[in-house]
């Protein structure tokens, strides 16, 4: 089932919370900072021996002290017009993070809108690709949540998810 909530993604008890990372897995700003400062500086020592990832591509770690018992890593593009392979890799993002989850057992899971905030990609074209691969994996996992940040962000993704179906 797909569920669209309003929340902090650091505050969620579920297998895996995903990431969006930059290449470097070293931390950054945006999503990517509140995961490092909510689940401790063990994140980034065992993110060290990850030796980074393309983009497109995920890398799995503990959760350490979040709540979720994983965190999936992953590297949205930035968003540099359109025609740079952005759509494919995104939607790469996506179905690399599920794989990724489904190796490990993961069944529940929760995205924040990857590429959707500093990496510039429009969001209702973000939500567009989210929305859809998440439709591909819905049947593989108890709990997909789309996990949105503003109130705004959720309204775009319920109303995609409704006409969607
Ligand atoms: P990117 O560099 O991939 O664009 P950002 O972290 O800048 O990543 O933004 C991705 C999305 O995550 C944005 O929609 C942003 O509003 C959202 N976001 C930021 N912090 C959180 C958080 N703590 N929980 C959930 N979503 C968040």
């Amino acid at each position: 089932m797909i569920e669209i909530i309003k929340a902090d993604i650091t505050t969620l008890a579920v297998d895996a919370i995903v990431n969006a990372a930059n290449r470097s897995l070293l931390g950054g700003g945006g999503v990517d900072g509140a995961i490092h400062r909510a689940a401790g500086p063990l994140l980034l020592q065992f993110c060290k021996t990850l030796d980074g990832c393309r983009t497109g591509e995920a890398k799995i770690s503990p959760g350490f002290k979040l709540p979720a018992r994983r965190v999936i890593h992953t590297v949205g593009p930035v968003w540099r017009g359109g025609d740079h392979y952005e759509a494919k890799l995104l939607r790469a993002s996506y179905i690399n993070s599920f794989e990724l989850a489904l190796e490990n057992g993961v069944r529940s899971i929760a995205f924040p809108s990857i590429s959707a905030g500093v990496y510039g990609y429009p969001k209702q074209a973000a939500a567009r690709i989210a929305l859809s691969v998440m439709r591909d994996y819905e049947d593989r996992f108890e709990r997909i949540i789309a996990c949105c940040f503003s109130a705004e962000a959720a309204d775009l993704y319920r109303q995609l998810l409704d006409a969607g179906r």
